[in-house]
């Protein structure tokens, strides 16, 4: 299988190259040249465990030869702590899908402990090293640190806003003290980190020297590693209900995970609806809702993973919507890029789009069904797992049986659910947290004070 840019204008790249480069050279994002059919194996699928109908499915996108990959995602997988990894459990008539049994206890851990097998396996194979920088204002940083963690040719460089994470979200980065981990705590905002790491990006003979990397959220192994759990759970659903389809209800930001259950669908699972759920930073929803794609401002909110202001996987789908034509594609993306608007009601004929329903989902509602949730079926569920339920019991259809994806456990929004509920959730990991060692640089908020750093720090290791 080869990958190709959505804009058309680089050369098509194998499944390494993909993985490890992460960006087209004209701008776009990589997709994969065809989607394998899996409707005619869905029975003998549906009889396997996690770690084998990954090792199934990533068999078919990826050149990786079967024993080694065996190995790595028997690895990646071995890290959860539950012994389906990702369970799908009652809550009342619906049912939730936990995906938050891995290290950080949040839905990225899914695909960062994947993909950092499989770039110690690549950059092993080519004799190379990686020096990952990246920036955070929580989830993403902690589970790139957590897949990274002792990595041989890898080293991370992870900067956050000094004071401006949750006090859990930071200990988890601060308190991985392997000698390839190095949290860089930034006495600015989160933006002042985005800038930091983007001009730094943009210094080209640096970023060569250091062989400087990121592991972005567009990533195609992120996307790929998060088809996994659609099958896994929609097969197990679909046989236990006795259903013809499936419905998912998924709290979005970025587009990445609705994107993967897409792509399930488009692969043969019978799906009959994918919910969209968005906090107040609805610019998602309101473009399956109107066809227009209008970036807005951005609105803080008690599920901060999805304040987001342009979903960077968006442009995946755009180019499905748009029959994987790269030209329109590119003339979509620069109509954006311009005037931050893009219209495509002449899309809403587009199969693809019918499968998608999409609803916002405000503060209020979110504590009412933490509270509802809580009180009725005896069930914590983190904010961003509530907007999802809300609009899943929305928008649902009848019959077919609902998913919720839970993307986080709630002992990592603890100030959320004390105000839903009025007491505070435990998780024993994070528990452990209170009393553990901690490694951290304070960094003045300044670009050569970051780099210098690097330097320094490559330059003795
Ligand atoms: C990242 C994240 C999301 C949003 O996922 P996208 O792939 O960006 O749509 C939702 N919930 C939690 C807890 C997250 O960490």
């Amino acid at each position: 299988m080869k990958y190709v840019s959505t804009r058309g204008q680089s050369e098509p790249l194998d499944f390494t190259d993909a993985g490890l480069g992460g960006l087209a050279t004209d701008g776009g994002l990589l997709v994969p040249d065809s989607l394998p059919d899996l409707s005619g194996e869905l029975d003998r699928l549906a009889e396997l465990s996690y770690a084998d109908l990954a090792f199934e499915l990533f068999l078919r996108f990826t050149d990786i030869p079967e024993a080694d990959l065996r190995g790595l995602v028997d690895r990646a997988y071995s890290t959860f702590r539950h012994p389906d990894t990702a369970p799908t459990v009652p809550l009342g008539d619906r049912f939730v899908l936990e995906l938050f049994h891995g290290p950080t206890l949040a839905f990225k851990d899914m695909a960062m402990q994947f993909l950092a097998q499989f770039f110690e396996y690549a950059l092993e194979a080519r004799d190379e090293r990686l020096n990952i920088l990246g920036s955070t204002s929580g989830d993403t940083g902690s589970a790139a640190i957590h897949g990274v963690r002792g990595k041989s040719r890898i080293n991370i460089f992870m900067m956050h806003p000094e004071g401006r994470t949750s006090p859990v979200q930071a200990l988890q980065m601060t308190s991985v003290l392997d000698s390839n981990v190095f949290n860089l705590a930034v006495d600015g905002t989160f933006d002042d980190c985005q800038r930091i790491m983007k001009t730094l990006f943009a210094d080209v003979p640096f970023k060569r020297e250091y062989q400087l990397g990121a592991v972005n959220s567009v990533n195609w192994v992120r996307v790929m590693a998060q088809i996994v759990y659609y099958l896994y759970s929609g097969l197990r659903t679909l046989r236990a209900e006795d259903a013809s389809a499936v419905q998912f209800s998924v709290p979005t930001g970025n587009f990445g995970n609705i994107l993967a259950g897409f792509y399930a669908s488009q692969m043969g699972l019978p799906v009959s609806r994918l919910i969209l759920a968005t906090n107040e930073n609805d610019i998602l929803a309101r473009f399956i809702q109107t066809g227009v794609y209008e970036q807005g401002q951005v609105a803080h909110t008690i599920s901060p993973s999805m304040d987001i202001q342009v979903a960077s996987n968006f442009e995946r789908f755009l180019y499905a919507l748009l029959a994987s034509d790269p030209a329109a594609t590119r003339e979509a993306m620069g109509t954006f890029g311009q005037s931050g608007r893009m219209d495509l009601q002449t899309c809403g004929a587009h199969p693809a789009l019918k499968l998608f329903a999409a609803r916002q989902i405000d503060t209020e509602r979110t504590l009412a069904t933490i509270r509802e949730a809580d009180a009725r079926h005896g069930m914590l569920l983190d904010p961003h797992t509530a907007v999802g339920v809300a609009a899943g019991d929305d928008l649902r259809l009848s019959g077919d049986p609902l998913v919720c994806l839970a993307t986080a456990h709630p002992a990592k929004f603890t100030d959320a659910i004390v105000q839903a509920v009025g007491r505070e959730p435990h998780h024993p990991v994070l528990d452990a947290l209170a009393d553990a060692e901690t490694r951290c640089e304070r960094m003045a908020n300044d670009v050569d004070a970051v780099r210098n750093y690097i330097k320094q720090t490559l330059s003795s290791s």
